[in-house]
C-alpha cells in the first residue's frame, strides 16, 4: 500500500513598520512588513510546518529555534531547504502542498506563481506540485485590521520504496 502522510501548517506574523514584507520568497512591495527572527516569511513558515507535520519531523520551532543566533534575519526559502533535506533523508518525497495566505492587504495575487516557485525550487520539485492563494477576513480580526497576517498549509508526502 502506498505510504501517504498529510500534515498542517499555521503561522502568525505582527505586521510593523521598518521591516521588509516576505512571502513565499518574493519581496513584496509594502509599507510594513512582518515581524519576526527570520525574515518573517509566514507563508513559508506554514509550508514547513505542514511538511514537519507529515513526516513526523516535530514543527520548525523545534528545528530552528527562534533562540539560536544562527537564523537571526535568515531566508526561510533557506530553512525549507533544510526541511526538503530532512524530507529526502526520511525517504519523503512531496507530493502537494496547497497554501492559504490570510491578509487583508497588500494585494498578492500578482505574485503568487512566483511564490510557488520559489518554494518548489528550496524543495527541489516540479512548481505545478505547489499552490498558493489568498484570501482577506472581511475587514474582521487581526488580519482585517491590519495588525498581522495568518497562513494555513497542508502538505500531501509519500514515502518512497
Ligand atoms: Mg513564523
Amino acid at each position: 500500500m502506498t505510504d501517504l502522510r498529510i500534515g498542517h501548517g499555521y503561522d502568525v506574523h505582527r505586521l510593523t513598520e521598518g521591516r521588509r514584507l516576505v512571502l513565499g520568497g518574493v519581496d513584496v512591495p509594502y509599507d510594513r512588513g512582518l515581524l519576526g527572527h527570520s525574515d518573517a516569511d509566514v507563508l513559508t513558515h506554514a509550508v514547513m510546518d505542514a511538511l514537519c507535520g507529515a513526516a513526523r519531523l516535530g514543527d520548525i520551532g523545534r528545528l530552528f529555534p527562534d533562540s539560536d543566533p544562527a537564523y537571526a534575519g535568515i531566508s526561510s526559502l533557506a530553512l525549507l531547504e533544510q526541511v526538503a533535506a530532512l524530507l529526502r533523508a526520511g525517504g519523503w518525497a512531496v507530493v502537494n502542498i496547497d497554501a492559504t495566505l490570510i491578509a487583508q492587504a497588500p494585494k498578492v495575487g500578482p505574485y503568487r506563481r512566483e511564490m510557488e516557485a520559489n518554494l518548489a525550487a528550496a524543495l527541489g520539485v516540479e512548481a505545478d506540485r505547489v499552490n498558493v492563494k489568498a484570501t482577506t477576513e472581511e475587514r474582521l480580526g487581526f488580519t482585517g485590521d491590519g495588525s498581522g497576517m495568518a497562513a494555513h498549509a497542508v502538505a500531501l508526502l509519500e514515502r518512497l520504496p
